[in-house]
């Protein structure tokens, strides 16, 4: 079951809703200003925050600010019924919704369900567009490549057989089925054309990093091994 961090320092309603939230099945968490809010939204334990604009130390629209710097954590804004501009710039900073208070314990828990849907979605989306083995990883949007978080510059062949080696995990791959994979059916050149890539990718990512991702398998082709 997610995990929910609430910030809220009016300790009755911060308690009602951890609550509510409890009786959901909801595991919780509570903080009641915007400095150990902040903290404890960045350390990874939650799924989603529900953050209280009026905060001391720091703000609820601040934490939201310093938190979209690095983590996209899904976050429920509340705010006062007559703070219009806390509601445009919460959404404006990366807000995923706002309530404004006070509001129907109902209304919130269903926005915290499609909050959490909507992260599990764009999650899944995510890791569908990365390949990766060992530590390297490669992203088929952005077509960017890195080895132990380090970005490596590919040349556009070399990121095509690096994803072919990815997709076709533990199985051996010969050179004429990388041809013809990576080069294309009308490729007429010399086979060998797969020998000197490989030593590039090699050269790029076995070497430098000091891993052995590419095993040469002889008389047959190439592998990469989980
Ligand atoms: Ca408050």
């Amino acid at each position: 079951m997610a995990r929910i961090l609430i910030v809220e320092d009016e300790e009755k309603m911060a308690r009602f809703v951890e609550l509510e939230l409890m009786h959901e099945g909801y595991e919780t968490g509570k903080a009641s200003d915007g400095r150990s809010g902040l903290e404890m939204a960045l350390s990874g334990e939650y799924d989603l925050m529900v953050l209280d604009v009026m905060l001391p130390g720091l703000n609820g629209l601040e934490v939201l600010r310093r938190l979209r710097l690095t983590s996209s954590l899904p976050v429920i804004l509340l705010t006062a019924r007559d703070a219009v501009m806390d509601k445009v710039s919460g959404l404006e900073m990366g807000a995923d919704d706002y309530m404004t208070k006070p509001f129907a314990i109902e209304e919130l828990l269903a926005r915290i369900r499609l909050a959490l849907r909507k992260a599990g979605q764009s999650r899944e989306k995510a890791a569908a567009r990365e390949l990766s083995c060992r530590e390297v990883t490669l992203n088929l949007d952005s077509r960017e490549v890195s080895v132990k978080g380090t970005p490596v510059e590919l040349t556009s062949r070399e990121f095509d057989l690096l994803k072919t080696f990815l997709e076709n995990k533990n199985i051996v791959l010969s050179r004429d089925s990388l041809i013809e994979k990576v080069w294309g059916f009308s490729y007429f050149g010399e086979t060998n054309v797969v020998d000197v890539y490989v030593r590039y990718l090699r050269q790029k990512i076995d070497d430098p990093f000091g891993i052995d991702l590419i095993h040469t398998v002889r008389g047959v082709g190439y592998v990469v091994k989980d």
